[in-house]
């Protein structure tokens, strides 16, 4: 793999690219939401740094640091990351793994190169770090990731080049997600990437559960059968699935409002080939027609759920919350 066969993210390789053909400096900083592939292309980048051909598009490769890249077995290269469970990367582990060696020489490349998640350092591990990184010996360079910067120190900040990664559009998550699973199912691929926000990562993860599939399909039938349903039926079989589902809440009311939105594209324009399920689109525009909706109940419906999600975000009764919510949520997807 080099930086052209990772899915999108042409800003940050393109400004990483540069340095590889040239004077690499001594820290870059790669920002961006957990998921979005920090690591991934880090780990890219290194392999770039070290190898023995580089071009603007990463390591060539084929040649010995490229292989030993590949196989996880480069001497030179080193990741400090955040063991799982663990809250904080330990300082002794910042000082055996990394302050130690940097004044090592590499064995085979020309540099040595250090990725660590910057996320896992606290301030008194920074506070390790940062004399070496004011100072880094001239074979040394340092590959930080981090989704939350406000929680370096300024001074690492200063010391750091900052790249920054941002959300993949849809089509990218898509095809990041058929790369990994050919089998997936195009319109889950889109369900996943669209719920995804852009981060492959989290798509990835979203594919590994049910979940999201199982809770699309019953929330659309809930949304398309709510005209119909009697209030008692609402406030019993209804809430029992919301109260089934609590810890998934937040997901359930940015799924009701994906869904919104899906009715708000077929009302505006019944031919889109932008909805998820092409299977439920008929029912959809025979529900739509028969109840005439329209985008201002469905903006209003959409209102219900940002409220919603304001009272379960306060703390407030669970039950009487999300009652409150259905019903609102009946009138205005009601005729009248
Ligand atoms: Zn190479």
């Amino acid at each position: 793999m080099s930086f052209s066969e990772l899915i999108g993210q042409y800003e940050a390789k393109k400004r990483l690219g540069v340095p590889l053909v040239g004077q690499p400096g001594h820290a870059f900083l790669l920002i961006g939401p957990s998921g979005i592939g920090k690591k991934t292309l880090g780990r890219e980048f290194a392999k770039g740094l070290l190898c023995s051909h580089p071009t603007e598009n990463g390591g060539c490769g084929t040649c010995p640091n490229c292989i030993y890249m590949r196989e996880h077995t480069h001497p030179d290269y080193r990741e400090l990351l955040l063991a799982s469970g663990e809250k904080n990367i330990k300082v002794a582990d910042v000082r055996s793994k990394i302050l130690s060696d940097v004044g090592i020489m590499a064995q085979i490349a020309t540099r040595k190169v250090y990725l660590i998640d910057a996320d896992g350092l606290a301030e008194e591990g920074q506070n390790a770090l940062l004399k070496t990184l004011e100072e880094p010996p001239a074979h040394v360079v340092f590959i930080l990731t981090v989704s939350d910067e406000s929680k370096l120190l300024p001074t690492i900040l200063s010391r750091t080049v900052s790249v920054r990664l941002i959300p993949n559009t849809e089509e990218e998550v898509v095809r990041a997600l058929m790369q990994k699973d050919p089998e997936i199912l195009p319109d889950d691929a889109t369900l996943f990437a669209r719920f995804s926000g852009g981060v492959i990562g989290y798509a990835m993860n979203l594919s590994q559960s049910s979940w999201l599939v199982e809770d699309w399909e019953e929330l659309t039938n809930l949304i398309l059968r709510m005209p119909e349903m009697t209030r008692t039926e609402l406030l019993t079989d209804t809430y029992s699935f919301f109260e089934a589902e609590k810890e998934h809440f937040v997901d359930l009311l940015a799924l009701m409002n994906m869904i919104l939105d899906e009715m708000a594209i077929t009302i505006a324009d019944p031919k889109s080939e932008r909805l998820h399920d092409a299977g439920k689109k008929d029912k959809m525009i025979s529900v739509i027609r028969k109840h005439k909706l329209t985008l201002a109940k469905i903006g209003r419906s959409s209102v219900v759920l940002t409220e919603a999600a304001k009272a379960f975000q306060a703390n407030g009764d669970f039950e009487i919350m999300v009652c409150r919510m259905l019903l609102a949520l009946k009138k205005e997807l009601s005729n009248g």
